[in-house]
């Protein structure tokens, strides 16, 4: 849903409270501390009253939306904003867009992070795997008449992320330390289905061992190969661009210690891009918080 439609469809707090009971209780209340399904509406503040343990609720407990005094109203149109910002939103454009404070926008952005974790099924067909370095100044050569470029990453301050596509399908990206083999067959094992799928990566010497465990195909961009009928890693590296475009544009101060959140955002938002319910599929997930 865009801005407009969410502003019009639950204009007010009433609205959204019984938008997100009835996606979490299908109208049916279940106390959050006992289980207890018996309880009666009280008349204000939107709270139930248990009968099994005597304590109120609101529907909102235990989701992202627990203990915040921001009208519900705003955390709607900020998922739709997150949602549809292809590049992503920094927190000061959104502080804006919703009226909050700085502070407050980037809270409410990693609290709807944590709805964007997704544990996808494993990827099978063509998958691209690929490593990419981000954050940290750009690489540049001692010798300004050397246009040879420098060694994968190694050395400067940027980190090293690991991304795992499939062709059409899902992405799966995360921060790494290291990229030796083992690392590498780690992330690989969580994400791709071994038996079913055929890997595709560059000739970077942390894939040479993959050949023994599946499928392995190498586009051999130290010769300059980079497309061979199937065998290239233009999907990741679509990816890729999509990724460091948006957090050069719209997080400067990339925190290292955030990365990993922010990556989270931009897979999620890849991966649904064909999502017609996004914004519901959202909100359930981010009532199970
Ligand atoms: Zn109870």
């Amino acid at each position: 849903m865009n801005l407009i439609e969410v502003f019009n469809k639950y204009p007010t707090q009433k609205d959204c409270i019984e938008y997100l009971e009835k996606i979490k209780w299908q109208e049916k209340p279940i106390c959050p501390y006992c289980k207890s399904n018996k309880s009666h509406r009280m008349p204000a503040e939107n709270r139930h009253y248990c009968h099994n343990c005597l304590t109120s609720y609101r529907v909102t407990v235990g989701t992202i939306f627990h203990d915040t005094r921001l009208p519900l109203q705003k955390w709607f149109l900020a998922i739709s904003l997150i949602m549809n910002a292809k590049k992503g939103i920094a927190s000061r454009q959104l502080a804006k867009d919703i009226q909050v404070t700085k502070d407050t926008a980037w809270s409410i952005q990693m609290r709807i992070r944590k709805a964007m974790i997704e544990t996808p099924s494993l990827l099978t067909g063509i998958v691209e795997m690929d490593e990419t370095y981000i954050g940290g100044k750009p690489r540049k050569s001692n010798n300004p008449n050397n246009n040879t470029p420098l060694k994968r990453g190694r050395g400067n301050k940027k980190t090293a992320v690991v991304g795992v596509v499939e062709r059409k399908g899902k992405v799966f990206d995360r921060k790494m330390q290291k990229l030796s083999f083992k690392d590498l067959k780690r992330t690989a094992k969580q994400v791709i289905d071994f038996d079913n799928a055929v890997l595709m990566t560059d000739d970077y010497r942390g894939y040479i061992p993959f050949k023994n465990l599946i499928e392995h195909q190498v586009v051999n961009h130290s010769n300059k190969q980079y497309v061979s009928g199937i065998k290239h890693t233009n999907t990741i590296e679509v990816f890729w661009a999509l990724l460091k475009r948006g957090i050069a544009g719209q997080y400067h101060h990339l925190s290292d210690r955030y990365l990993n959140k922010y990556i989270i955002e931009f897979c999620f938002r890849y991966n649904n891009r064909d999502n017609k319910n996004l914004f519901k599929d959202t909100i359930t997930s981010a009532l199970n918080f």
